[in-house]
């Protein structure tokens, strides 16, 4: 792994999206909501993290009862909720309005969770904000109307990406392989937090507080931790979402509208005209090599999640464009 350290530090607020995954993701053995979430509150409060948001689709909670279950856990371990879409529409994929009902059909489900929070933040689904003019200011517009603040993705490591090697490897067995997949989990977590704010420094000329991201996947049950670690020994201090919103940098929207599957500090980064390095990491063809089965593999797993995510809401499907 990489041994390196910011100099001067960073501050760095942590974001978790997608508590339940989304409808039809293959499982593994031993992993679900119940197992992932809890071992992830349990590494925040090693580290000293409280006041993280979860931004969640709840169609994919599997009813009430669950949702409840899982949204009492994070709230009673000191973390907060924010408004993530019901069905995990992307902006992408419908229209405008379609687009707003799918975020009133989830604040009413998650109301009395949110209502604990400071701040009503909302995070677009795969930071997608529109891949029109017309669908960035509809949707913007609505939700300054109804108290709430879109939370952008600062950086994030293409940890959903790894979900259906996880899954393979888990199936065959391998414990060699599983150790190499973890290691890649955690190198990448940490090389792409280097690639972007070095991107970030170039675009603005100094460090935000950055925003990460990273899913309630089963790796990140099993790595979080580690990840922590390894942010903390290598200069990061962790901040909460409120601050990193209090940065100018965070509140200025970026001037692109793209359809491409490109965080805040790649949009403003090709939008001023910087290449993005490592986007999305060479690493994943090597994971994806790892034990082929069929069906499981990454476009087939993601393909039919999402093909049956836009079905559901009445929207179109099309794939990530890095
Ligand atoms: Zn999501």
């Amino acid at each position: 792994m990489d041994d390196f350290a910011f100099k001067p530090g960073i501050k760095l607020a942590v974001t978790v999206d997608d508590l339940f995954l989304w409808k039809g993701v293959p499982w593994p053995d031993g992993y679900g909501p119940s197992i992932v979430v809890p071992a992830m509150t349990a590494a925040f409060a090693e580290h000293g993290l409280s006041h993280v948001y979860g931004f969640s689709a709840t169609a994919p909670s599997g009813g009430d009862r669950a949702m409840r279950e899982i949204f009492d856990h994070w709230c009673e371990a000191g973390h907060r909720i924010g408004n993530h879409t019901h069905y995990h529409a992307n902006l992408n994929w419908v229209e405008q309005d379609v687009y707003i009902r799918d975020i009133e059909r989830t604040a009413e489900l998650i109301e009395p969770w949110i209502a604990e929070a400071p701040v009503r933040y909302f995070r677009y689904a795969m930071d997608n904000w529109g891949n029109t003019a017309a669908k960035y200011h509809g949707v913007q517009d609505y939700l300054h109307a109804n108290g709430y603040t879109s939370a952008p993705v600062g950086v994030w490591f293409y940890d959903t990406e790894f979900l259906a090697a996880h899954t393979r490897v888990s199936k065959a067995g391998d414990g060699e392989a599983m150790a190499w997949l973890r290691y890649q989990f955690v190198a990448t977590a940490l090389r792409q937090l280097q690639i972007q704010a070095t991107t970030a420094r170039a675009v603005f000329g100094r460090d935000p507080i950055y925003i990460w991201l990273v899913h309630a996947t089963p790796l990140a049950a099993d790595c979080l931790g580690d990840i922590l670690t390894a942010f903390a020994a290598a200069g990061v201090e962790f901040a909460s979402l409120e601050e990193a919103m209090a940065d100018p940098l965070n509140q200025k929207d970026a001037p692109l509208i793209t359809p491409r599957f490109l965080n805040h500090i790649q949009k403003w980064a090709v939008h001023e005209g910087l290449t993005l390095d490592e986007c999305p990491p060479g690493v994943l063809e090597e994971i994806e090599a790892l034990h082929p089965m069929d069906g499981l593999d990454y476009a087939g797993v993601m393909g039919r999640v999402f093909k049956a995510v836009a079905d559901e809401v009445g929207g179109w499907f099309e794939r990530k464009q890095y």
